[in-house]
């Protein structure tokens, strides 16, 4: 697979676009006054692997939220989520808002935007065109009857086009919408018309779950053919919980950097006799956060001799199911039978003993 050639912005530190790896963001959920929560709230997503986060900023006094943040130590890349006042913009950008997320469409009088522009540019920070399914320009409703795919990859291009008329080209796109179909096409119409790397990610996707599954469906598919340079997977949950999800899906398509461990299991079936649901969000839970130090660990539990040996084998660890115990595998090798109540534990040791 290969990847869309793309230009390429920093955000603080963090790369976007060409062959940068992909980041995963947030977005914290605190209510905008309550500083304090935001911070233990980005500290959080930091630890969880957040490449980048969004704050929402509502209100100009708000953006003050990037300088506290700052020098409370949180140190992955802030952006600032901005609509309709194009000062809460100014305001977040003199605060150390290292991106600002705006839709030119909503900031109003074309000089608004041009004010946004020169002091992004004159400061070297990005800002990203989010154009949502959602809150469309009339006139493109007019044009199309509806919030088509192609509606959306127009009202995307023509903002780009007016930050370019201001002579600012240091953007990313975003598609959102909470339709899978239409944010696949509008992105893939999107990357066939410019080289503005693309934020991807099906918006008011849902809980954790329906979400999961609508924004590996959408931004799998785009990955899967080289579209696609950052990620946010939205859901109705805690955003540690996008961090994870986001992580799941890159790893799924083969391109999560930062190793960790990869579980490989089978469906169960009617040969099982080890709770191998059980056992395996029991591993998922105790491995999810060990840090890899980059590599990539995988890990079979497979429930009996059929398939089992074959992917144990494959594994670095691996368990082939028998009736209440499994036989352990290391490295190819195996080494013996493991009782049931102690196959977690045991693979968590060899893990831990592995990436030492
Ligand atoms: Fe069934 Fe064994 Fe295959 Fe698991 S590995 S699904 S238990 S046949």
């Amino acid at each position: 697979m290969t990847r869309r050639k793309t230009r390429q912005i920093m955000v603080g530190g963090v790369a976007i676009g060409s062959d940068a790896h992909i980041p995963v963001q947030s977005m914290t959920n605190v209510p905008a006054h309550d500083f304090n929560g935001t911070v233990s709230q980005l500290l959080r997503l930091e630890r969880a692997g957040c490449d980048i986060a969004r704050i929402a900023v509502p209100k100009e006094e708000y953006a003050e939220i990037f300088t506290y943040a700052k020098e409370q130590g949180v140190k992955i890349p802030l952006v600032a989520d901005i609509h309709f006042d194009y000062k809460i913009a100014l305001a977040a950008l003199k605060a150390g808002a290292d991106k600002i997320r705006i839709n030119p469409g909503n900031i109003g009088e074309s000089w608004k935007v041009e004010e946004v522009a020169t002091a992004a540019k004159s400061m070297g920070i990005p800002i990203r065109i989010g154009v949502n399914g959602g809150s469309l320009e009339e006139s493109l409703l007019k044009k199309y009857g509806s919030p088509t795919a192609e509606a959306i990859a127009e009202s995307a291009l023509t903002q780009a086009d007016v930050l370019e008329k201001f002579g600012f080209s240091d953007i990313v796109i975003s598609i959102k919408s909470s339709d899978v179909c239409k944010m696949v096409q509008a992105s893939e119409l999107v990357a066939a018309n410019s080289s503005y790397p693309l934020h991807l990610g099906v918006t008011e996707a849902g809980d954790a779950f329906s979400g999961l599954v609508k924004n590996a469906a959408g931004i799998g598919a785009l990955l899967t053919h080289g579209i696609g340079d950052t990620i946010r997977v939205s859901l109705t949950a805690d955003p540690v919980e996008e961090i994870r999800a986001g992580r799941e899906i890159l790893k799924s398509v083969g391109m999560w950097h930062r190793g960790g461990v990869n579980i490989i299991s089978c469906p169960t079936c009617g040969r099982t006799k080890v709770d191998l649901i059980s056992l395996v969000g029991k591993l998922r839970e105790a491995v999810t956060d060990i840090d890899t130090k980059g590599k990539t660990v995988n890990v079979a539990v497979m429930g009996c001799v059929v398939n089992g040996p074959g992917e144990a084998r494959e594994a670095d660890f691996g368990i082939a199911g028998g009736d209440g115990f499994g036989v352990l595998f290391r490295r190819g090798v195996p080494e013996g039978r493991v009782e049931e109540d102690k196959i977690v534990e045991t693979l968590v040791a060899n893990v831990l003993e592995f990436v030492g």
